[in-house]
């Protein structure tokens, strides 16, 4: 797609410093390395992020990932943990909007990186999760 930064990118017409290419995926290191070896994985086709997969486009980039990932620990034995990230939409930290894959491996928890879940167990009563998980439920049936 004209004008997006990730597929200029894949067509190489912005350099990258990649570290896997295949027909379905392109990755590469991120440019801002949060820790060393931070990779994005793109699928090549142009999709702007999750809710524009189908179920074969899904499968196949994240078939992809696990050999990524062992990738990455293999170069840089001193990884002990890795948060696979995926943003959609700008309300959820996405600043490019081609969909990607954060691999963003983890050597201390002294890094620039976190994640906060704050403890939400008594927001809801038993009764209130079980609208909420039907309310859910039925919307992946009429899709399904
Ligand atoms: P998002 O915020 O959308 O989840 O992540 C976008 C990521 O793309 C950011 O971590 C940002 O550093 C990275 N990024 C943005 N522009 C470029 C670029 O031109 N080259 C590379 N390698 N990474 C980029
Ligand atoms: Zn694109």
């Amino acid at each position: 797609m004209e004008n997006c930064i990730f597929c200029k990118i894949i067509n190489q017409k912005i350099p990258s410093h990649k570290v896997y290419e295949d027909d379905v995926v392109y990755a590469f290191l991120d440019i801002s390395q949060v820790t060393k070896g931070h990779t994005l994985v793109v699928p090549k086709t142009h999709v702007t992020d999750l809710f524009d997969y189908d179920e074969a486009l899904a499968s196949a980039v994240f078939a992809r990932i696990p050999k990524i990932a062992k990738a990455i620990e293999k170069a840089f034995p001193e990884m002990e943990g890795l948060n696979m990230i995926n943003n959609n939409k700008e309300l959820a930290y996405q600043s490019v909007f081609h969909s990607h894959v954060h691999l963003i491996p983890r050597y201390s928890k002294e890094d620039d990186f976190s994640i906060h879940f704050g403890n939400h167990q008594d927001d809801y009563q038993s009764h209130e999760l079980s609208q909420i998980a039907e309310t859910i439920a039925k919307q992946v049936a009429e899709n399904d």
